[in-house]
């Protein structure tokens, strides 16, 4: 039977402090949730490979090095309010709860956000929110953030996520191509007005589906 605990932590050294993250509220984040309660039961064994895993819904849940490097980019703090755009299982929530303040995470399929409600509460996370619905809209009732982040690609940073971003906030986004690679991009809101914005690596992501990104056949409720 696998050793979980000696699985993370060799995750922790071997994919994540070995490509050169060295924050430690990020490492400490890393070692603290237990991704094999993030993913189905015959998907436990592999839970701490170095890759996507899938979640049901066509959809996956997020390489842990690429979720390392996301919040290390952010600069995120323990004060920080944060919004998420992609709960899928609820595991980048939980990482990035473990440094925040506060985690609104927004997810368009109402069935993997029912279960990683269920899961983030059995877990005890009090300081996570999870919405169903379109997150390029934003969620306005949570504005302003500190950080944005993106676990899904579109073409371009919406703009409704810039309007919600506080002064000093940063978005970390995949921007690019709807299959294939995409660039990491930061946008920083310098003033109530102005924006900078840098570029970071290389990743893959699922498409970000809504009113603000790629277009797709609607939000699923898991029936059909
Ligand atoms: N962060 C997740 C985790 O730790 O399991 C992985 C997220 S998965 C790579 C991307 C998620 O974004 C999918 O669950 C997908 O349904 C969701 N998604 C795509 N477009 C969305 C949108 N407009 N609003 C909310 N969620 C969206």
């Amino acid at each position: 039977m696998t050793d979980f605990r000696r699985a993370r932590e060799n995750m922790v050294e071997q994919q994540i402090a070995a490509r050169g993250i060295s924050d430690d509220h990020v490492l400490k984040a890393m070692r603290s949730v237990s991704r094999e309660r993030f993913v189905d039961e015959d998907m436990r064994e592999l839970a701490y490979r170095d890759s996507p895993l899938p979640i049901g819904e066509g959809q996956t849940i997020s390489q842990p090095f690429v979720i390392a490097l996301m919040i290390t980019q952010s600069g995120l703090r323990p004060d920080e309010r944060v919004m998420e755009i992609g709960t899928g299982s609820g595991y980048a929530a939980a990482v990035i709860a473990e440094i925040a303040a506060y985690v609104v995470t927004i997810e368009r399929h109402e069935i993997l956000a029912e279960r990683a409600r269920q899961r983030l509460a059995s877990l005890s996370y009090h300081n996570i929110e999870v919405i169903t619905g379109d997150g390029t809209l934003g969620w306005k009732a949570g504005a302003p953030y500190d950080v944005i982040m993106a676990a899904a690609s579109g073409p371009a940073v919406p703009r409704t996520w810039k309007e919600q971003l506080a002064i000093g906030g940063r978005i970390i986004m995949p921007v690019g191509a709807e299959a294939g690679y995409q660039t990491l991009v930061k946008v920083t809101r310098e003033t109530e007005t102005s924006y900078s914005e840098d570029v970071l690596d290389a990743v893959r992501f699922v498409p970000l589906i809504g009113a603000f990104a790629w277009h797709g056949s609607g939000i699923s409720d898991g029936t059909s």
